[in-house]
């Protein structure tokens, strides 16, 4: 299995773990770009969000209401969604990246 974030998924390259439920998996990003930089990510392999059935993305997306919450981003948070080559997607494992604890400028480069 050649796909980064099935591997992350599997164990084979350990995460700093943040959230995990029997669908979505929670880590912390290595690069990250703000204090907290959170990738979530379903357990399943999807390429992007357009080939993702949407009850999935909504999994995901109860995940991130409730690592928001843990991690108390009551003062506001981003979540992104790069989605292929204009979109800037790296790794082509359905991800969405959770922004906080930083005041963050808009628009985006
Ligand atoms: P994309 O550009 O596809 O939206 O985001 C991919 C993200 O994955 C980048 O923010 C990058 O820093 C992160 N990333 C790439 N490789 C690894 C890795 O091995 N471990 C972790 N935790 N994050 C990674
Ligand atoms: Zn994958």
């Amino acid at each position: 299995m050649s796909c980064l974030f099935c591997k992350i998924v599997q164990g084979e390259i350990s995460t700093d773990k943040v959230y995990e439920n029997d669908d979505v998996l929670a880590f912390n990003d290595i690069e990250p770009q703000a204090p907290v930089h959170v990738l979530i990510i379903p357990k399943d392999h999807y390429p992007n969000i357009q080939k993702t059935p949407s009850e999935d993305v909504a999994k995901i997306f109860d995940a991130i209401k409730e690592i928001a919450k843990q991690l108390n981003l009551d003062e506001g948070f981003r979540i992104v969604n790069n989605c292929g080559n204009f979109g800037g997607q790296t790794v082509d494992h359905l991800h969405f990246h959770l922004l906080g604890k930083r005041k963050l400028k808009w628009p985006p480069g």
